[in-house]
């Protein structure tokens, strides 16, 4: 059986227990190259065999899994194997090839970030929601979803995969609803040892980038929620009457 397990976003003891567990019990792993912490592969058995997708093309993948029908093999992607990691294509492969699968979430290196930064996305008053996206590159993105559309929004951002296009990035950024002054961070390897934190704005995105060196392996955020004003919870408010707590007018 193949389980796709998401490995979280660096520290080692960010996978999930079940994550964990599988691979420890793995017989074979499958893991995607660099952004996976190698302590998490450390965790394996001694008989485990390992493979680093980076090096291999889909097919090739299939075929490791295809040669051992009934081995436990894990497939670990970094983060959350939801968002950009091609799974849906090697998932539907399987079906065709009657190899049985599961999914094991993991903690996705946004929320990473967010821990790093100490920030919470949807501030009330700020912003309720959080735009996943990335800049185009070499993979196109649908036309309705440009950053610059996005940023139309004015919603709390995480930009995966564009750390090496700030450039654009600012630009399209300021292009939609922020501004030179919106708040924005750079989180390069959110949770790892080497982690790094750039604060700045919209309007220094680029150059801060370029001063701190990061050109990938970062994330992006951008919004409102990074700054110092918002209202306070609804949930919390003494005043305010919730299925499970009675409010108390001051
Ligand atoms: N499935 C992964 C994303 C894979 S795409 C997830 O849920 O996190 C790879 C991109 O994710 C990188 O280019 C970078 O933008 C981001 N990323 C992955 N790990 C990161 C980390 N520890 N810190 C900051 N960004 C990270």
């Amino acid at each position: 059986m193949v389980h796709f397990v998401g490995a979280g976003p660096g520290a080692p003891d960010l996978i999930t227990l079940r994550g964990a567990e599988l691979v420890r019990g793995a017989d074979i792993i499958i893991y995607a190259g660099s952004l996976v912490n190698p302590a998490i592969l450390s965790m394996a058995g001694s008989d485990c065999r390992i493979y680093n997708s980076a090096e291999m093309t889909l097919e090739q993948v299939l075929a490791v899994m295809e040669r051992a029908p009934d081995a436990d093999i894990v497939r670990l992607h970094t983060g959350d194997p939801c968002l950009y990691g091609a799974i849906r294509e090697q998932m539907d492969a399987l079906d065709r090839l009657g190899i049985a699968w599961d999914d094991t979430p993991g903690v996705s290196s946004f929320c990473g970030a967010a821990a790093a930064l100490g920030a919470e996305f949807t501030l009330p008053g700020v912003s309720q929601s959080v735009i996943i996206t990335r800049m185009a590159g070499r993979t196109p993105v649908p036309e309705g979803e440009s950053l610059e559309q996005l940023a139309k929004h004015g919603a709390s951002m995480s930009i995966f995969l564009s750390a090496g296009m700030l450039e654009r990035v600012q630009a399209a950024l300021l292009a939609g609803a922020y501004t030179e002054d919106t708040p924005a961070a750079i989180v390069y390897k959110a949770t790892w040892p080497e982690e790094k934190i750039v604060r700045c704005t919209v309007g220094t995105l680029a150059a801060s980038g370029e001063a701190a060196g990061i050109r990938k392996t970062a994330m992006i955020v951008v919004g409102g929620f990074l700054s110092g004003s918002y209202e306070r919870s609804k949930l919390y408010d003494p005043a305010f009457t919730t299925g499970y707590r009675e409010g108390i007018q001051p």
